[in-house]
């Protein structure tokens, strides 16, 4: 099998992942940034970034990405569109076995992210890409004046149901408490949007539909247990992330709800093996602190490589 030797590998090309290959390739390590599909991570379907900052006006996920991955490979990191099979991450020379061959590095950087939780619900599986999303700027299009269902109370459903609504007639916004967790602007904006209409203390039980998709939610007031059924023909589900470790079949140290344990160094409990962005225990995810672990682990390979 072709082996190809690298300083660092790092997995996952998000925001944490291109950060830390900037900071890598500056530092002069030879770096392969490995993605098993398009650069960008979960940021690339947000319509509009409004934090991070530099960009007054917001800039479009996929469009900071692309500058991002630019940037990367001007300063020649290398960014390998394969999927990783296996991983041996333990000793001064760690390997990754990719499709065909393998890649080997001194110091590996995890930053695969984390995906879309689901909500373990009848019809949830049944119906998912037939009604039932994830992505809003994927999907909203397809429910032009329809009315549609979200679930969540966090920055992603407040956020992306207010971006609904430049397509939708309605949206229910179903949150299980009787308070948003999301950023006060964002709830602000969704209390004075005449489209959504918030169910407070409610959770969806189950999603109905016939061969064409969804056709209604089922709803249960947690307090009064009344149950509902709403009619729609789309149902968003923004419940939450879970991360992307399950490649790693416990290489490393994760946490309770299975994020990697990492220091402030991003260092994991395997040496020369760091973790950053959404797939680590981070109090806050966001591109601004995915970017600067990025930054911090790249430096602290370059660090390890150095002292080996
Ligand atoms: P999140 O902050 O973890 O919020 C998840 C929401 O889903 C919470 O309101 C939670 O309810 C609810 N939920 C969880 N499990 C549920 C279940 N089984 N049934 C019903 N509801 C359930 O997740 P997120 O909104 O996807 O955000 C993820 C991270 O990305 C956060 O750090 C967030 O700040 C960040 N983000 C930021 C922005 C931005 O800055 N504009 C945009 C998007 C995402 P409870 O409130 O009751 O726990």
């Amino acid at each position: 099998m072709k082996n190809t030797e690298y300083d660092l590998v790092i997995i996952g090309a998000g925001p944490a992942g291109l950060s830390a290959a900037i900071y890598a390739a500056r530092a002069r390590l030879s770096v392969a940034v490995l993605e098993e599909a398009a650069p960008g991570g979960q940021i690339l379907v947000t319509d509009l970034i409004e934090n991070y900052p530099g960009f007054a006006e917001g800039i479009s996920g996929a469009e900071l990405m692309m500058k991002i991955s630019e940037q990367a490979q001007r300063f020649e990191a290398e960014i390998i569109t394969e999927e990783v099979t296996g991983l041996d991450l333990s000793g001064p020379v760690k390997t990754v076995q990719l499709a065909g061959n393998q890649v080997s590095a001194r110091a590996v950087i995890i930053a695969t992210g984390a995906s879309p939780r689901k909500l373990g619900i009848p019809g949830e599986n049944r119906y998912y890409g037939q009604g039932i999303s994830t992505c809003a700027t994927c999907d909203a299009p397809f429910f032009k004046d329809a009315v549609v269902a979200a679930v969540g109370g966090g920055d992603t459903a407040v956020q992306e149901s207010l971006f609904l609504t430049r397509f939708v007639r309605k949206v229910y916004l179903i949150h299980r408490r009787d308070q948003l967790r999301a950023t006060r602007i964002l709830q602000e904006r969704a209390f004075e949007n005449d489209k959504i209409e918030i169910l407070w203390d409610s959770r969806p039980t189950a999603i109905k539909g016939g061969d064409a998709g969804v056709e209604a939610v089922s709803v249960e007031n947690v307090k009064t247990g009344e149950q509902t059924d709403l009619a729609v023909s789309g149902c968003f589900i923004w419940v939450g992330v879970t991360p992307n470790t399950a490649f790693l079949n416990g290489i490393v140290d994760l946490d309770e709800n299975g994020f990697i344990k990492a220091d402030k160094r991003m260092q994991t409990s395997e040496p020369g093996v760091y973790a950053v962005g959404d797939v680590r225990d981070t109090p806050l995810r966001q591109v601004v602190t995915a970017v600067g672990d990025g930054a911090i682990a790249a430096t602290e390979a370059a660090n390890y490589i150095e002292s080996k």
